[in-house]
């Protein structure tokens, strides 16, 4: 079978902890008319700011893609526009087919995708992880409003957020020690993959995967807290009757994860 099959639910893991912002936090696209900000955060259905599980994969893939070059054996595209870019290889591959069988196209895939890229996708190929939109944490949840400030961002591009003269902009943020529940789901994934993330994770932990936007100017630092790892096999019967009828998934010690499959990516040859 081919090792991106990931038709058959074989294992998954949920992976959870509590994000806290270090300073304060700007991801932009939030439609309030009424906001007396150029531009204010995004925001839920219920008005409050959270964190979408697609700037969490971004922030987390590019950390993760920081390193992969310094560990021999791995590989990363780095997903640019660049002709060995994955994505560019797989449009060149498959120009001119259509209806290319599944088997086929996973052994296309197979052969031309980067490590990163198998594990956080590619077009053509889901990613084995899930980062889910994080909203602010329970304590937040009880406050009729979560406080934002406004700051003044002179001479800040509204779409490229790069600096330019003589214009005067502000936008909203949220403020430094607001959290937000973080979880992740991964899906069937390799000992390499399960490698790639504890990587990403060790990364978070650390604070070194800053979120958001206008990063030059300090804003959108945090780090990751009380990490729990859980997991279940769905290929042990007694496993997955637990996780089906009652919810219940094996537990694991966060830096025991880190640590085992983080080894194991490391050491790992090319195979
Ligand atoms: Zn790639």
């Amino acid at each position: 079978m081919n090792i991106l099959d990931r038709s058959q639910l074989r294992a998954r893991y949920r992976i959870t902890g509590r994000i806290v912002m270090d300073t304060a936090l700007h991801i932009g696209g939030g439609r309030n008319p009424s906001a007396a900000t150029d531009s204010p955060v995004v925001r839920d259905g219920s008005g409050r700011p959270f964190i979408p599980g697609s700037s969490l994969k971004g922030a987390f893939r590019a950390a993760v893609e920081r390193l992969v070059p310094n560990i021999p054996h791995l590989r990363t595209c780095g997903l640019g526009d660049a002709s060995d870019a994955c994505a560019n290889r797989l449009r060149e591959e498959l120009k001119d087919r259509r209806n290319i069988p599944e088997g086929e196209l996973l052994t296309i895939l197979d052969r031309i995708l980067c490590d990163t890229c198998r594990t956080f996708g590619s077009t053509h190929l889901a990613s084995v992880a899930l980062f889910h939109d994080a909203p602010v944490s329970e304590v937040w949840r009880t406050l009729p409003e979560v406080p934002t400030q406004v700051r003044d961002g002179v001479g800040i591009d509204r779409d490229s957020e790069r600096a330019r003269e003589g214009i005067k902009y502000d936008f909203e943020v949220v403020p430094p020690q607001t959290s937000f529940d973080f979880a992740l789901t991964l899906e069937n994934p390799t000992e390499h993959d399960l490698g790639l993330v504890a990587l990403g994770l060790q990364e978070f932990i650390g604070g070194m995967i800053p979120l958001g936007g206008i990063r030059s100017r300090g804003l959108g630092r945090c780090h990751l807290e009380d990490v729990r790892v859980e997991g279940v096999d769905f290929t042990d019967p007694k496993a997955m009757k637990a996780y089906l009828l009652e919810g219940a998934m094996r537990s694991e010690s966060t830096e025991t994860f880190i640590r085992r499959h983080l080894s194991a990516l490391l050491d790992a040859e090319r195979s």
